[in-house]
């Protein structure tokens, strides 16, 4: 095991962020979970870190931050109609995504181009584009560090919700995600309804609709609207979309005729945090190298040097502005260490 002391860990956070680990190592094989558990050596304070693409470095970070490189797809088994794979957590979404539409396996293609690992996609049960990866996962694979064992989660475990898992909850930090299971249907099933799939679909002037068509549109539309983390450091969305009563929002609506939402529950309804926040004149401000990006409220952005104390500061401002105008809690998305 070849351990790093007081890393830089800008190059592993798509803030781009310039804080330091503790101690860093490198996750060849889940094998080496049990070894750093054994480590008496070793702090007991474990970070698990996968692309990082969702989290914010507020300061420097004390323990062990563990990278996962864990790589590796097998099928588990397979019928008529599906394919289990075996996905190890260090494996690319977005390479997995492209790697299921290349057999023509469906259920994960409008998650294209979500950046990040495969470990990390049952933390909060990604999702875009109408679907979450919670449809297709069949169980997960951790390493517990109390129990000192691997042990498997089935779907209902998870727990899984709006950007959320039992693994932000009860078991935060406790488990190393090292594999998951994925069950993909060999019949897909089009998700075209979602905001702009379709006109994207048409513009492409698909012939015949298909799995990569699909994944084409989702790219095309993520590219145009996204920053690109290797151009302007970001982390996507940075608030969860607020889920409100409907009384609320008929109360919001009086005021703000034009206010969007979306079915949420039989008593609340989902409102686009981006919007609340581009209704308080936060779209395109910019504070040092600190800002709001210009074509999304949704996502903060690092221009160059910005601290995570900084952009930590932008974002509870932003949260104060909603919560007076609005009268709605945003929740931060990012995961802060
Ligand atoms: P990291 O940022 O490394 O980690 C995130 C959290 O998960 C941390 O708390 C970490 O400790 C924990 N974690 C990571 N790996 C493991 C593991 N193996 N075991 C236990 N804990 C672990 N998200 C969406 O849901 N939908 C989107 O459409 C989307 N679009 C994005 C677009 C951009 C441009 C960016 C920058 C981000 C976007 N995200 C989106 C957020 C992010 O990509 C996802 O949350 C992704 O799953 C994070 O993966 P990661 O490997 O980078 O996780
Ligand atoms: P958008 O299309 O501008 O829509 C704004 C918000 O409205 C979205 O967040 C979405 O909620 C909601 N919405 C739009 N159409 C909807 C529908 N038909 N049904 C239910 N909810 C709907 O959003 P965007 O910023 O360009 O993002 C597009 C998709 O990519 C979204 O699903 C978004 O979650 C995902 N994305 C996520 C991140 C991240 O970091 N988490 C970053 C970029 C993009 P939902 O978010 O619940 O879908």
């Amino acid at each position: 095991m070849q351990l790093q002391q007081n890393i830089s860990l800008k190059p592993f956070n798509t803030f781009g962020i310039d804080e330091s680990a503790e101690y860093f190592v490198e996750l060849e094989h889940a094998a080496m979970l049990e070894e750093i558990a054994n480590d008496a050596a070793l702090p007991k304070q474990v970070h698990a870190l996968g692309g990082g693409s969702n989290i914010l470095l507020s300061k420097a970070v004390s323990g062990l931050v563990v990278h996962n490189k864990l790589k590796g797809i097998v099928i588990e088994k397979e019928d008529s109609e599906h394919v289990w794979l075996r996905v190890e957590a260090g494996e690319i979404w977005h390479e997995l995504v492209m790697y299921a539409i290349s057999n023509g396996w469906a259920g994960i293609e409008n998650l294209a181009l979500i950046p990040g690992t495969v470990g990390a996609a049952p933390i909060q049960n990604i999702g875009a584009y109408g679907v979450e990866a919670k449809e297709t996962i069949e169980s997960v694979t951790g390493w517990h560090w109390e129990e000192r064992a691997f042990i498997d989660y089935t779907n209902a475990d998870c727990n899984f919700g709006y950007r959320d898992s039992i693994f932000k909850g009860r078991l935060k930090d406790k488990i190393f995600i090292s594999s998951v299971i994925f069950k993909l249907n060999k019949k897909p099933t089009f998700h075209t309804a979602y905001g702009p799939i379709q006109h994207e679909l048409e513009r492409m002037n698909i012939a015949e609709l298909s799995i990569k068509a699909i994944a084409d549109a989702v790219i095309a539309i993520r590219s145009s609207k996204l920053p690109d983390p290797k151009k302007i450091g970001n982390a996507g969305s940075f608030f969860k979309n607020p889920a409100i009563s409907t009384e609320h929002f008929e109360m919001l609506q009086t005021n703000y005729p034009g206010i969007p939402c979306y079915p949420f529950s039989e008593t609340m309804v989902k409102v686009p945090a981006g919007w609340l926040i581009e209704q308080c004149g936060w779209k395109g401000y910019r504070k040092g190298d600190t800002g709001v990006h210009e074509k999304q409220a949704l996502v903060i952005v690092n221009y160059g040097k910005a601290s995570g104390e900084e952009i930590w500061a932008l974002s509870g401002e932003i949260v104060e502005s909603v919560k007076e105008r609005f009268g709605i809690s945003l929740e931060r998305e990012v995961q802060v260490w």
